[in-house]
């Protein structure tokens, strides 16, 4: 155990509902999309004028600076999956290629690549055993309800949010209202399990709901709000459920 980020058990008596981040902290978002980057890199001549790394991280960019502003409402979802390709071509010199095309193949590899984060499927079942659960999660409501079916998250999860759904994202206090309202509890009795300091920790915390931080081992500022920070799903499980064998089964 980490004795310099973890130096005092976190209190989570009164939580009576958690709800987890769906992608990169339950399924493995970040992996799916560069594998899928490598895939439509390797079916263009064009692409392969630059490293697939450089066009992955060219993507990887201006796909994170457009959900800012499609979080923000300056975009739309159809401008954002535009907008992403054809930015990032122009970044990379690449004028002739048909961003609707290549979405296409990229959200068909994407979706080829998805995998659980490790030992997430067995803590979110250990979890909803002794806890009502559900997922809410910022995303496109076509893209994420295909990974509710693929992951089978209804045989866990009680509830399911999107945020297109909803209208707000994470960490707009509004989605977090709406998900306390399905849940029926008070702030103080829910968890949020998530990797975004700014959508999961922040928004959480702003709501009054207690919080667990997924992050890589040593990742963690000194100073942060986050009740719990788990760089394995064994440390959330020893939280939550304290007779947890530490021994994997
Ligand atoms: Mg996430």
């Amino acid at each position: 155990m980490d004795s310099h980020s973890q130096p005092v058990r976190p209190d989570f008596s009164t939580v009576r509902f958690i709800y987890f981040d769906l992608d990169d902290t339950l399924i493995d978002h970040l992996k799916a999309q560069e594998r899928a980057l490598v895939d439509v890199w390797t079916q263009y001549p064009e692409l392969q004028r630059t490293e697939p790394k450089v066009f992955a991280s060219e993507f990887a960019g201006t796909n994170y600076r457009l959900w800012e502003a499609y979080r923000s409402s300056e975009v739309s979802q159809s401008e954002l999956r535009r907008l992403r390709f054809e930015q990032t071509f122009r970044q990379i010199g690449v004028g002739t290629l048909d961003w609707r095309e290549v979405d296409e193949i990229y959200m068909d590899c994407y979706s080829r690549h998805w995998d659980w984060i490790p030992d997430a499927r067995d803590a979110l079942m250990q979890v909803s055993r002794h806890f009502p659960t559900g997922i809410m999660t910022n995303g496109f409501t076509f893209v994420q309800k295909k990974k509710f079916e693929y992951f089978s998250l209804n045989r866990y999860a009680r509830h399911l949010i999107i945020s297109e759904e909803v209208g707000y994202l994470k960490p707009d206090p509004r989605i977090f209202a709406f998900a306390a309202e399905k849940a029926g509890f008070k702030p103080s009795e829910l968890l949020y399990v998530g990797d975004s300091y700014s959508s999961d920790i922040l928004g959480g915390c702003q709501c009054g709901w207690k919080t667990a931080w997924y992050l890589q081992p040593g990742k963690a500022p000194e100073r942060h709000l986050a009740d719990l920070v788990f760089s394995g799903f064994r440390e959330l499980l020893q939280a939550l459920i304290p007779d947890t064998k530490t021994n994997p089964t």
